[in-house]
């Protein structure tokens, strides 16, 4: 090789190195989104950027880059680039009308991952596979299967879905892990009727198998006493009665009623310990008792669910774009849904009381003033959580609760990435990560509800425009 040739091969290298290697992928990127204001929560703003996809990763962000003879080129002038939006909290298959549907929904809301926190294994794991077949058009997603429940189970397949499976002793909760681990969940779900010593097994097995832990604060216990054991906890469920005055009491009383005698099925024991406590416990609300709960969850991400938990404050089918809401569901679902919310309009009494709601906004105001992470879920398809859509809605409320619009984008990227310990591979647009993009028409950091205008959205690095997004959705 002659000496200027070397010389400048070195130099590219150089410059490769510096630039991110810009010059180099331009020659062969899939895709180029030029000159547009790139947004994520660990780097922040930056304006006039190139954006170079290759093989599914992103292979450049750099100023003014050069597209060079990228196969795709988009546009990104005046528009904004945020990483690939999470739906932290879902449920593929509570209603199976609409698991099917699913995977295009969340994609063309902006949704390209999702975390099914709780589903029977035969019906999960199908669903949880169809979405992964190579080269299908769906979201990247994570599943626990069934919920861990105690010796009573709210969710037995009696008069709820059967999405609980019991481990009355510690004995059975070791071989429900070793199965769930065979089986290849990519985390666990622990619920509310747990006692404490299925507990203690339950987060060694997981820790013993690397897998994350997500629940609800079980009954039998303190919240302060699960937080610094799990990495999420789903709802801010029964914190409210560790962040009353004299919570020893209020648990010495759940424990007793826990004992349950009369043999009460799991769901309607569970209904009424949330009856003698949760209200009750709002309005014994004591601020040093709280103060040290949110410090016991300070590495643990609250998905607070607040379109969810606050219904009443914010009803979906009091927005004027749900009629077109509705028109994306299969008709079947659309008609239920109709029928229910129009019965709701005219007056359901438990919507409308919202002391539960406001208490939750308070409480996640409180959990980010602390530092504690939030995480950005809904529990669709629960409570009118329409597939997709409704994370727009939670990303509303969390500004709401006192989030900033960035904190609430890093709700749905950063804070679910760090959960599956993907922060090195998603949640940010860097060079290296995986090209899961959403290209807006309007600024999420001036109003968070511009999340919303969407134009387009890059999926594990295949690029739908608008109408390829329609086209996903029935
Ligand atoms: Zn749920």
């Amino acid at each position: 090789m002659p000496k200027r040739s070397i010389l400048s091969a070195l130099s590219f290298v150089l410059i490769c190195t510096l630039a991110s290697c810009s010059s180099g992928a331009t020659s062969t990127a899939e895709l180029a989104i030029q000159n547009v204001t790139v947004i994520d929560a660990v780097n922040g703003v930056r304006e006039g950027q190139t954006v170079l996809v290759n093989d599914g990763r992103i292979t450049a962000v750099a100023p003014a880059g050069d597209a060079g003879d990228a196969s795709e080129t988009v546009d990104g002038t005046g528009r904004y680039l945020i990483p690939g939006l999470w739906d932290f909290h879902v449920h593929l298959t509570y209603d199976e009308r609409l698991t099917d549907a699913m995977g295009g929904l969340f994609l063309n809301h902006g949704i390209t991952s999702i975390r099914d926190t709780g589903g029977p294994l035969d019906k999960v794991v199908p669903a949880v596979a169809a979405l992964k077949v190579e080269g299908v058009t769906a979201p990247r997603v994570f599943f626990a299967g069934p919920l861990m429940d105690g010796e009573h189970v709210v969710y037995d397949g009696v008069d709820r879905p059967a999405l609980g499976i019991g481990n009355p002793d510690v004995e059975t909760a070791r071989a429900n892990m070793a199965r769930l681990a065979d089986i290849g969940v990519d985390f666990i779900k622990i619920y509310e009727m747990v006692s404490p010593e299925v507990f203690a097994v339950l987060v060694e097995e997981a820790q013993a198998r690397g897998l994350p832990m997500d629940g609800h604060v079980p009954l039998s216990m303190r919240a302060r006493d699960v937080g610094p054991h799990v990495q999420s906890l789903e709802h801010l469920r029964n914190i409210e009665m560790d962040c009353a005055a004299a919570p020893e009491a209020l648990l010495a009383e759940r424990q007793r009623l826990l004992e349950n005698p009369d043999g009460i099925p799991g769901g309607t024991l569970r209904s009424r310990l949330h009856e003698l406590q949760r209200l009750s416990s709002v309005a014994a609300y004591d601020e040093q008792n709280c103060g040290a709960v949110l410090e016991a969850m300070a590495n643990t991400i609250q998905v607070p669910t607040l379109r969810l938990n606050a219904l009443g404050l914010q009803p979906p089918f009091e927005r004027s774009d749900w009629g077109a809401v509705l028109d994306k569901l299969p008709a079947d679902v659309r008609a239920e849904w109709q029928a229910i919310t129009e019965a709701s309009r005219q007056g359901a009494a438990q919507l409308r009381d919202n002391t539960f709601g406001e208490w939750s906004l308070h409480l996640v105001g409180l959990m980010h003033e602390a530092g504690v992470p939030i995480g950005a879920g809904t529990d669709t398809p629960i409570g009118f959580a329409a597939p997709g859509y409704s994370l727009h809605s939670e990303l509303e409320m969390l500004v709401r609760a006192g989030l900033s619009p960035m904190e609430a984008l890093e709700a749905a990227t950063v804070h679910p990435a760090e959960f599956f310990s993907l922060s090195g591979e998603m949640g940010t647009i860097e060079v290296g990560r995986v090209a899961d993009l959403v290209l807006l028409s309007a600024n999420p950091l001036d109003d968070i509800t511009n999340t919303r205008t969407i134009e387009a959205v890059v999926t594990k690095g295949q690029l739908l425009r608008r109408a390829e997004l329609d086209a996903l959705v029935r």
